[in-house]
């Protein structure tokens, strides 16, 4: 009886959360809601763009607009969310083998909520194909640019780079939609790609981290 039970625990996913990792998780559903529609390509300008095509109907003698490939599912409805006391590195983690995402505790629940945010990305790109991903680079780069910030269009060429040396590696879309998600909750830019701080003083950990690297080897 017993081992089916855990049989049964290991089969359920949702069986592993509590009530606090369920409150999560649900904002977690909200935030796909809210503010990744271009990622779930639920926005009407990306799918006039990039989804649909123009064919011809023989028995109908007229070329219609086909948008087909929009059964595709981007949604992450079927994830869990578990908090940690600690995690190794950071402030969360996204494993998107077992489609779950981490959370350290921390003192702010604002903070673990910007911390699940930066986590959503990587658990929604995990699903892309390499063409969805260039897609919605140059939807994004162009929604961007058009908000015409000097700042922004500064971050947009300059932090390119920080992608590369903050393990793991986080793509140029990722840094997008971090900025994205920055303009849209009124932040300083850098505080999703940085786990609720802004690029300057993410910078610094990791001059300060080299650093030591340095003095250690
Ligand atoms: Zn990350």
């Amino acid at each position: 009886m017993k081992i089916f039970k855990i049989e049964q625990n290991r089969n359920n996913p949702y069986s592993q959360m509590n009530d606090e990792e369920f409150v999560f998780r649900d904002t977690m559903i909200g935030y796909d809601n809210k503010y990744f529609s271009d990622f779930n390509f639920k926005e009407r300008k990306l799918i006039r763009d990039f989804v649909s095509y123009r064919a011809y109907y023989e028995e109908k003698r007229r070329w219609v607009n086909v948008t087909d490939d929009l059964y595709l599912d981007y949604e992450i409805k079927e994830w869990i969310v578990k908090i940690r006391d600690n995690l190794d590195d950071g402030d969360g983690i996204c494993y998107p083998k077992d489609k779950r995402i981490e959370l350290r505790r921390q003192n702010s629940k604002r903070d673990m909520k910007l911390v699940l945010l930066h986590e959503m990305i990587h658990a929604k790109e995990s699903k892309f194909n390499e063409y969805i991903r260039q897609y919605l680079s140059i939807y994004l780069m162009d929604k961007l640019k058009s908000k015409n910030n000097s700042d922004l269009n500064k971050f947009l060429i300059k932090e390119c780079h920080v992608t590369t040396y903050v393990p793991p590696a986080h793509s140029i879309l990722f840094l997008l939609k971090s900025l994205d998600l920055d303009l849209r909750l009124k932040k300083s830019f850098g505080t999703i790609f940085g786990y609720s701080k802004t690029f300057e003083e993410e910078k610094a950990k990791l001059e300060y981290y080299k650093k030591e690297k340095e003095i250690k080897d």
